[in-house]
C-alpha cells in the first residue's frame, strides 16, 4: 500500500491498522514466547519473581489501541505535507559516499534528539503535579510485559507523539531511515519491557553495550523501584544528571 497516494484521512486509517497491529503481533509474539509458554526455552534472565496480573495486562492493551489512533495523527500530517512537499524527508538511491554518510548521522541525530526528548518529558511526567494525569497508566503494572510497551495515558501519548514527525519537517531524513528508527523504536520499547533480560549476560554485566545502552534490566527497575532510570535508548542523559539507578 502506497500511504502517499491516499487522502489524509484514509492515511490516518491505515496508519491507526498499522501501529495497532504492530504492537499486537510484536508484543502478542515476545508474550507469548516469554511469559506464556511452559517450558520457557528463550535464552532469557527473568527479572524479578513479580506475577503480572491478567486484569492490568487488559488495561495495557487497551491504553496502547488508544494510543494507536493518537500517534497514527501526526504520521498521517506528516505524510499529507510530504505529498505537498512541506517537509524534509526524501526518498529515492544514495548514490554518494557524503550521502552514506548522512544517512548514518541522520539516523544518529534522530535517535539522540528522541532519547534526549523522552528523558525531560518522562522525567517531568514523574512529577506528582503531572503524573497522575500523564503517566500513571504507565506504570499500572509494577512487573512490566511486552503490553506495557505502548501502553500510554492518552496525555503522554500526545506529548510524546508529535515530536519525530515534527522533526523530521525541519532535520532532513531518508524514508528508508524512518523505517529503520521506527523498527527500532518498536524492539526497543517491547524488549526494555518484556520483564526478561534478552541480551547476553555478559554484555549487561561487563560490556559495553550494557554500560552505555538502555536494555530491560535497566527500564524494568524504572517500573519496580520507579525512581531513576529515565531514558529511552542511551543511559548518557541518566548519568548526566545522575538519576541513573542501575542493580547490575
Ligand atoms: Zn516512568
Ligand atoms: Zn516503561
Amino acid at each position: 500500500m502506497d500511504l502517499t497516494q491516499l487522502s489524509i484521512w484514509h492515511s490516518y486509517a491505515a496508519l491507526v491498522v498499522i501501529i495497532a497491529l504492530r504492537y499486537v503481533v510484536i508484543a502478542g509474539l515476545l508474550d507469548f514466547m516469554l511469559w506464556r509458554r511452559p517450558a520457557q526455552k528463550l535464552r532469557a534472565v527473568k527479572l524479578t519473581n513479580l506475577t503480572p496480573k491478567a486484569k492490568i495486562i487488559r488495561h495495557e492493551i487497551t491504553l496502547s489501541l488508544i494510543s494507536s489512533f493518537i500517534y497514527a495523527a501526526p504520521g498521517a500530517v506528516l505524510i499529507h505535507l510530504w505529498n505537498e512537499g512541506g517537509t524534509a524527508l526524501y526518498s529515492g538511491p544514495v548514490t554518494s559516499a557524503a550521502g552514506w554518510v548522512y544517512i548514518f548521522l541522520s539516523g544518529a541525530i534522530y535517535l539522540f534528539a528522541h532519547d534526549t526528548y523522552f528523558y525531560w518529558t518522562h522525567r517531568a511526567m514523574h512529577h506528582p503535579k503531572l503524573y497522575r494525569m500523564t503517566h500513571a497508566g504507565h506504570h499500572k503494572s509494577k512487573q512490566p510485559t511486552p503490553w506495557a510497551s505502548f501502553s500510554f495515558d492518552p496525555a503522554e501519548a500526545v506529548i510524546s507523539a508529535w515530536f519525530l514527525p515534527a522533526l523530521a519537517l525541519f532535520i532532513p531524513v531518508h524514508v528508508g531511515v524512518v523505517l529503520i528508527l521506527l523498527t527500532i523504536m518498536t524492539l526497543n520499547a517491547v524488549l526494555n519491557h518484556a520483564g526478561w533480560e534478552l541480551y547476553p549476560q555478559s554484555w549487561i554485566h561487563k560490556g559495553w553495550w550494557g554500560r552505555h545502552m538502555i536494555t530491560a534490566t535497566h527500564h524494568n527497575l524504572h517500573h519496580t523501584k520507579f525512581t531513576g532510570n529515565y531514558g529511552l535508548y542511551f543511559r548518557f542523559w541518566d548519568k548526566l544528571m545522575g538519576t541513573d539507578r542501575n542493580g547490575v
